[in-house]
């Protein structure tokens, strides 16, 4: 069993690390927030008292932090691990970050002879929970290789995407039709509903006809078509409007990066945004239902 460093261990690390102490590894885990160190710590990680001295000796480093600019500092800033990781070591960023950040860390731990892949995930809380998760995979093949070793004992399905980079921009990509998806399934739901149509119905005719859809089918967010899916339980647990908000401005990002043309995929953010800013940011992204709908609005 390997030597792993987890830092980052908030809703997404806490479980992943977590789930890494359960297939044996041993964990050396660091977080700013002492209480998110001491809730892994009470599963059986080893609790350091900062970045660097957890990183000593890893054979793979994971890092699972809100954004771009924190992994960036963590790994390059001028306290960062960069210069204390292992010759051998295999660093594996799971956070879901910008792609040019991603490469920009790649290199520089290249320059010092250390192993990197970027891994975001989806599958969200619960996956993480239940060691479910998906990852998607930016590295050599040899590296993903490694990844996979470690990666394997949080997740059920793993992707490899291609080099550096890769794992964020099919993250994205994925998110984005869906956010467009989900906003196309709502305006359609609530046009059938002003015009005297029942959603369930409705939903049913479309499944069976060109219109079907990941979020029709699964995801319905019309509450009460569908049992035991964030709509239908006043659009709680989920996937947070605040991620799929920050994720459709990754997209936008990457797309001015790469002069690509994204018109639905701005669209969606802009509704996204609007939501978030209506103060629907915590709810699951399947609220935006109620963006359309006229009792909310
Ligand atoms: P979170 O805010 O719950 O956790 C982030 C943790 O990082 C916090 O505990 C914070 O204290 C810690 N942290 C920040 N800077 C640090 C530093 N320099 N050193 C050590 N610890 C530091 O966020 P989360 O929901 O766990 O999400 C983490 C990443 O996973 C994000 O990039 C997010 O977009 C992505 N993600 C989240 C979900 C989800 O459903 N929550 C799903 C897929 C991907």
């Amino acid at each position: 069993m390997a030597k792993v460093a987890f830092i980052g261990l908030g809703n997404m690390g806490g479980p992943m690390a977590a789930n890494l102490v359960k297939a044996g590894h041993q964990v050396h885990a660091f977080d700013l927030s002492a209480a998110a160190l001491e809730a892994v710590a009470a599963q059986g990680a080893i609790a350091a008292n900062s970045a660097v001295a957890a990183v000593q000796g890893a054979d793979f480093v994971i890092s699972m932090l809100p954004a771009g600019k924190h992994v960036a500092a963590l790994y390059l800033g001028d306290d960062g691990v960069a210069a204390h990781l292992a010759p051998g070591a295999l660093v594996m960023d799971c956070s879901t970050i910008d792609a040019a950040t991603a490469r920009q860390v790649g290199a520089g731990l290249a320059a010092r002879g250390i192993a990197f892949v970027d891994a975001p995930v989806s599958g969200g809380v619960g996956g993480a929970k239940a060691g479910t998760l998906t990852f998607i995979v930016g590295g050599t093949e040899e590296h993903f290789a490694k990844a996979s070793s470690v990666l394997s004992a949080m997740g059920k399905n793993l992707f490899h995407a291609g080099a550096v980079g890769a794992g964020q921009v099919a993250k994205i990509c994925n998110n984005m039709l869906l956010s467009v998806l989900m906003v196309g399934t709502s305006e359609a739901l609530q046009l059938g509903i002003d015009n005297g149509l029942d959603p369930k119905v409705l939903s049913d005719i479309m499944l069976k006809s060109s219109g079907r859809n990941w979020t029709l089918e699964l995801y319905n967010p019309c509450p009460d078509v569908l049992p035991n899916v964030p709509s239908s339980n006043d659009y709680q647990g989920g996937f947070m409007v605040d991620l799929m908000a920050k994720d459709l401005g990754l997209a936008a990002e990457c797309a001015q990066l790469s002069q690509s043309s994204t018109p639905m995929g701005a669209l969606a953010r802009n509704v996204y945004v609007q939501h978030q800013r209506q103060g629907n940011g915590k709810l699951d992204f399947s609220s935006i239902f109620r963006f359309f709908s006229r009792k909310s609005n």
